[in-house]
């Protein structure tokens, strides 16, 4: 298996040189429970690429220092098979064949909304390998991700974009011990949380997921971190 596969809620790269456009990507992404990085260049984006463990890069083409094009295609070369989403200016001055010659998964051209975006997002993350079940389970209970639907048993449980990315990542490694850090890493970004939102999410979650059925699948490990087991608790 690739070094990238990892089973962790989505962690997303933007390499995009615009700074509105990336900063309103990143906005838009994050509030769809994506944790996102940016880049503004091309070789500070393949360096981040090489280095971060993407479930996903959104790749500008048109881009400084190095092209959108020779990012994805130095990627490969390296067999990074990271799945990318290139982006092209709407003038259609590049072709699309190109983009997806040179490895790229999909290809969304300028402007595009949101809705889209993620949608593509979400399909390119399903297709990756079949290593990603479409519905995730643990127990009776699932967890969606195109739907966004979480259930126990017959019972819809409603949760934020947050605590849904934070269940995504526990329900993709159910039963096993999931450290605070790692879930820092692939449900926020990083480099400005606290570690301790992590315990008041899983409270949160807690409250939602097992409290009102008299389950406790939701574990604290102490001094190691939390886990979320299949059997339901
Ligand atoms: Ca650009």
């Amino acid at each position: 298996m690739p070094e990238w596969v990892h089973y962790g809620a989505m962690r997303v790269l933007v390499v995009e040189d615009e700074r509105r456009m990336a900063a309103a990507l990143k906005r838009g992404l994050q509030a769809e429970g994506f944790a996102v990085d940016l880049a503004h260049d091309g070789v500070e984006g393949l360096h981040l690429a090489r280095v971060g463990e993407y479930d996903i890069v959104v790749l500008d083409i048109m881009l400084p220092r190095l092209s959108g094009y020779n990012v994805c295609k130095q990627l490969r070369a390296e067999e990074n098979w990271v799945p990318v989403l290139m982006l092209s200016a709407k003038d259609g001055e590049y072709d699309m064949a190109d983009g997806l010659d040179l490895g790229a998964d999909d290809y969304l051209t300028k402007p595009f909304s949101y809705v889209v975006l993620v949608a593509r997002l979400r399909a390119l993350l399903r297709r990756g390998g079949g290593r990603r079940p479409a519905v995730l389970r643990a127990g009776d209970l699932s967890l969606d991700p195109a739907r966004r639907q979480v259930t126990r048993g017959d019972a819809s449980i409603e949760l934020t974009p947050r605590e849904f990315a934070l269940l995504e990542y526990l329900m993709r490694r159910h039963d096993e011990v999931v450290s605070k850090t790692e879930i820092l890493e692939h449900v926020w970004d990083t480099y400005d949380t606290d570690p301790n939102v992590v315990e008041v999410y899983v409270g949160y979650l807690r409250r939602k997921i097992d409290v009102p059925f008299g389950r406790s699948a939701l574990q604290t490990v102490r001094g190691a971190g939390y886990r979320l087991v299949s059997d339901g608790g």
